[in-house]
């Protein structure tokens, strides 16, 4: 199952845990982010809100966003930045160092999505003596269970 489950807590109350005042919007966005299966461009969650929303207000949000832990940055290798909700604290484990980015993230080429893929482990890689991982990212491209054909198929 790729989608995280916020259904057990609201936008406000998600904020609050992180220590951040849920202004109009931040819960806005927050809101825009929890109806996403995937991970959104800047572009997409700034279309998505009001038109009294200026830009730097929307950027600066999605800094203290990044900064608190609510959301974390997916980088893909197209270019292109989005971000996606955290749903829990990432704790340091191993060789690693605490990442946002520890779990894979999937970019399907035919729908252009990317998705979370919290559920799926990642083996830390032992590293050889006197190496440190600053950031680490585990990317896939492929084809979404929404876009896969063969799938469909077995649905009828
Ligand atoms: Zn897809
Ligand atoms: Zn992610």
């Amino acid at each position: 199952m790729f989608f995280p489950d916020y259904s057990s807590t609201t936008s406000e109350n998600y904020l609050k845990d992180r220590g951040l005042r849920p202004t109009r919007i931040r819960v806005m966005v927050v809101d825009i982010l929890k109806r996403q299966p995937s991970a959104l461009k800047p572009q997409q969650i700034q279309e998505a809100l009001p038109q009294d929303i200026d830009r730097v207000t929307f950027y600066r949000t999605i800094l203290n966003f990044e900064r608190h832990g609510v959301v974390h940055r997916v980088a893909g290798d197209d270019g292109h930045v989005r971000y996606a909700l955290c749903r829990h604290e990432h704790a340091s484990s191993g060789s690693l160092p605490r990442s946002e980015d520890h779990h894979p993230h999937f970019l399907c080429q035919r729908c252009d999505r990317t998705f979370c893929l919290e559920e799926v482990p990642i083996q830390d890689p032992i590293l050889p003596v006197g190496f440190r991982a600053e950031t680490v990212s585990f990317f896939l491209r492929g084809t979404c269970a929404d876009c896969n054909p063969e799938k469909n198929k077995d649905l009828g």
